[in-house]
């Protein structure tokens, strides 16, 4: 019969299951995704009960944990890895970095990492084949405690992945404050759709990982779909039954000889002056400094003629973003919307930043779009510094300023008839965008260049009936339309509505955008000069 033994029934076996080998091992290869090799594996404890079948990690770990028996089990793991990388490099099998497991009450064991170290030494194994996990969780037990313990596991040159990644609330706060090699997020805890906010979160972590130079392992990769999703958002390691089961180990020892390897690549190596840590710390001064005290600031990363934005600051939304979020910029090509000279103005500028190695800068036009107010042109003035360099990547800092308005000016002087023209101005409307659940409004460039609307009105439409854009005797119905589209019972509305100083009546429509269940999402505001004829309709 298999069932899970109970507590009493685990604990009474134990000790004779570790000597006889009924606890042992399975490996599951770590791939990347890009070139189908494999960069690691993982060592996942397994219990067989010769009377009651398979036991699960998950059912006995508890117990082993609670009864202070999971350091023995876990360095029964270690042994058993380090004796199998032993065979491989005597019998001249290329072995991959294997990662094991510490649970985080191996953590308030003071020699633990001494214990581990020792069996290293006993069979021999270079360091760079063993790498350790541990979870988000070990920080429970205070951050000095699991800082000392990578502090040593670092002192001895092990690799530390950062497992479950993402299963916790306090997750951002781990990441920086806990020194990890590699993370190891886990796609199970991350809610089904990838399309929709999993998706979000997901490609948020890993532009953070990456802005921290830290390698992401996507765990719990089932298929192609995600595995091809985490690899168009920067995340080409994978684990996870696509690629394959955990397995014992002759059949891994097969695999390892059949599949290619290679390294996980490295980090990107940050220039000292600028601590990358530091940097992404939101208290920190260089945070302060990033988001206020300079302009319109971009990192972004360069490689093969490609570049990708890492992180932009709140003046650089507001500088290059007419109306994107933060999110739509971070994930929008750099150079989409330069036509061919532009772009190579900025490339230019970019090779020479990494020959002088100081700031250089240039201009360059490009066209940028909106989902809600179409295409506009927009000159950006660059001021741009190599900080960071790999064999084959560089990452840059550059700060922008939006030269539009004086180059338009200087165009109408002087080359009336090159005279700029921006396309929204014929069309005649305004837009803007209430996120349902934030209540938070984003408005077009027109409104923010000829309204004097700030980028986001926060508790929409309060302040807009405050400032006298919206007459206070539409007041109440206006905030009756908000109600109806908050609550999800209508999907358009509209209406004439006299807005701004002079009370010029606006065609206002509303169209509301809904999430996959169903539920507001966003409404799309339009406003529309009311032209002769129109009042009747
Ligand atoms: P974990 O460290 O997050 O290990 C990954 C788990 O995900 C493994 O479960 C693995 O079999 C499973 N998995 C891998 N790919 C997929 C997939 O595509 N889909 C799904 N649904 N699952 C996948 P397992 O082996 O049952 O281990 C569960 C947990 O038990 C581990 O989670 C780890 O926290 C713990 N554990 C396993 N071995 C050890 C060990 O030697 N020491 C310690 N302390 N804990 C261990
Ligand atoms: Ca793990
Ligand atoms: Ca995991």
């Amino acid at each position: 019969m298999n069932r899970a033994l109970t507590e009493k029934e685990l604990l009474d076996c134990f000790d004779e299951s570790l000597k006889n080998g009924s606890i042992y091992i399975l490996y599951q290869p770590k791939i990347n995704h890009s070139t189908g090799r494999m960069i690691g594996a993982e060592a996942l404890m397994r219990w067989s009960s010769p009377e009651f079948g398979m036991q699960y990690p998950s059912d006995f770990i508890p117990v082993l944990e609670k009864n202070d028996l999971i350091y023995r089990a876990d360095l029964a793991v270690f042994d058993n890895v380090c004796s199998f990388l032993r065979e491989c490099l005597d019998s001249g099998i290329k072995p991959v970095p294997i990662s094991v497991n510490m649970s985080r009450y191996d953590i308030y064991r003071k020699n633990y990492v001494e214990e581990i170290e020792k069996l290293r030494l006993k069979y021999n194994i270079p360091v760079k084949y063993l790498h350790v996990e541990v979870t988000e969780t070990s920080a429970i037990g205070g951050m000095e405690l699991v800082s000392g313990v990578l502090k040593q596991l670092h002192e001895y040159g092990y690799i530390v992945e950062m497992d479950d990644f993402g299963s916790g609330y306090s997750s951002l706060n781990v990441l920086k404050d806990l020194a990890v090699d590699v993370i190891k997020l886990d796609m199970r805890f991350l809610s089904g759709n990838i399309g929709g906010r999993g998706g979000t979160i997901i490609s948020a972590i890993v532009q953070m990982a990456k802005w921290l130079g830290t390698p992401v392992i996507a765990e719990g990769v089932e298929t192609m779909e995600q595995a091809d999703y985490m690899k168009s958002i920067g995340c080409k390691y994978v684990q996870g039954y696509l690629y394959s089961k955990p397995v014992p180990k002759e059949e891994f020892c097969s695999k390892l000889q059949m599949v290619d390897h290679e390294p996980l690549t490295p980090a990107l190596d940050l220039i000292r002056e600028m601590d990358a840590g530091r940097f992404w710390d939101p208290r920190s001064m260089e945070t302060l400094i990033f988001n206020n005290f300079v302009g319109g600031a971009v990192i972004f990363s360069y490689q093969n003629g490609k570049a990708e934005i890492l992180r932009v600051n709140k003046k650089y939304v507001r500088e290059i973003g007419m109306n994107m979020m933060e999110q739509e910029i971070i994930n929008s090509d750099p150079f989409s919307g330069m036509d061919e000279n532009n772009h190579k103005i900025f490339t230019e500028t970019l090779e020479r930043a990494i020959s002088s190695n100081d700031e250089e800068s240039c201009e360059t036009w490009r066209t940028v779009c909106s989902k809600i107010c179409g295409e506009d042109k927009i000159c950006i003035r660059s001021y741009i510094r190599m900080i960071g360099k790999t064999e084959t990547q560089y990452l840059f800092y550059a700060m922008v300023h939006n030269i539009t308005a004086e180059k338009r000016r200087y165009d109408e002087l002087f080359e009336s008839e090159r005279r700029f023209r921006f396309s929204s101005e014929q069309a005649n409307v305004y837009a803007w965008e209430v996120d349902i659940a934030t209540k938070d409004m984003r408005p077009c460039f027109r409104c923010m260049r000829d309204l004097n609307v700030p980028p986001v009105v926060h508790n929409y439409p309060e302040p807009m009936i405050e400032n006298g854009l919206f007459p206070p005797d539409y007041a109440d119905m206006y905030r009756e339309w908000m109600r109806k589209l908050e609550s999800g019972e209508v999907d358009s509305l509209d209406g004439i509505i006299p807005l701004t100083i002079g009370r010029i009546p606006f065609h206002v429509r509303f169209t509301l955008e809904r999430d996959e269940n169903g539920e507001p999402l966003k409404a799309y505001g339009s406003a529309t000069l009311v032209v002769d004829g129109e009042e009747n309709k």
